[in-house]
C-alpha cells in the first residue's frame, strides 16, 4: 500500500471495523445481568428438595407453540406457565429455564442447576432450555426475539463451556415435535444461531 490516500482509506475502514464491533458487542456480562428473575414476574422457587440437579452441557431451543397476541402481559404468561406446569402437569417448576418475550426481554425460569422437563422422549438432563414466545410454525421470529436467543446463547456458551455442536433446539433430540417451530428452527438449521454465537464469543474475547 504506497499511495497515502489508499493508506488512509484503510486506516478509516479499519476503525470502522473496530467501532462497530465494540458497538455490536453488549458485554455477556451485562447479557446475564438484565436477565428479568423469578421474583420479578411473581414466580415462586421450586422447592430443592424436589430438584434433580445436572451440569449444563447443551444449550436448546423451544417455542411456546401457542399464538402470543402483541400486548399479553409476559409476567402474567409466566405465572399462568408455572402454576400450569405444578398443578396440571406435577412438575418442578416451568420446564424452561428462560424465557424471551416478543419485546427481547429475557426472563428467569426454572433455576438453571435443575434439569428441565418435556412431553417428549428426550431426557432434558444437561440442557440449558430457552423458550421463545409464540408459535413459530405460524408467525416469524422479530429480530429482537432473534437477537436475544445470540445473546443468551452466548452467554451460556461462555458460561457453561459448550461447544458450538451443543447449541440445537427441542426437533433435534425429538421425532415426536415440531419444536421450536419451522420459522424459528430454520435459523438453527441454517447455522444463524451458531454463526452470531461464534462471532460474539470472538468479540468477547477481543475485548477481553
Ligand atoms: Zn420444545
Amino acid at each position: 500500500m504506497h499511495s497515502p490516500v489508499l493508506s488512509r482509506l484503510a486506516a478509516v475502514l479499519a476503525l470502522a471495523v473496530s467501532s462497530f464491533t465494540a458497538q455490536a458487542a453488549v458485554p455477556l456480562a451485562d447479557v446475564e445481568r438484565a436477565i428479568l428473575p423469578v421474583a420479578a414476574w411473581g414466580g415462586t422457587p421450586a422447592d430443592p428438595a424436589k430438584a434433580r440437579r445436572h451440569e449444563i452441557t447443551h444449550v436448546t431451543l423451544h417455542h411456546q407453540g401457542e399464538p402470543f397476541k402483541p400486548g399479553t402481559d409476559p409476567q402474567a404468561y409466566l405465572r399462568r406457565l408455572q402454576s400450569w406446569s405444578r398443578s396440571s402437569k406435577g412438575w418442578l417448576d416451568i420446564p424452561y429455564h428462560y424465557i424471551i418475550d416478543l419485546d427481547g426481554r429475557i426472563h428467569a425460569g426454572r433455576d438453571i442447576a435443575y434439569a428441565g422437563d418435556t412431553n417428549t422422549e428426550y431426557d432434558p438432563k444437561g440442557h440449558a432450555l430457552i423458550e421463545v414466545v409464540g408459535n413459530f410454525e405460524e408467525v416469524e421470529p422479530n429480530q429482537k426475539q432473534l437477537d436475544a436467543v445470540v445473546d443468551l446463547m452466548a452467554m451460556l456458551a461462555a458460561k457453561y463451556k459448550v461447544g458450538l455442536d451443543g447449541i440445537q433446539s427441542h426437533r433435534d433430540y425429538s421425532d415426536q415435535t415440531v419444536c421450536p417451530g419451522a420459522n424459528l428452527y430454520r435459523y438453527v438449521q441454517e447455522g444463524y444461531f451458531r454463526q452470531k454465537v461464534a462471532l460474539r464469543l470472538a468479540q468477547e474475547q477481543v475485548s477481553k
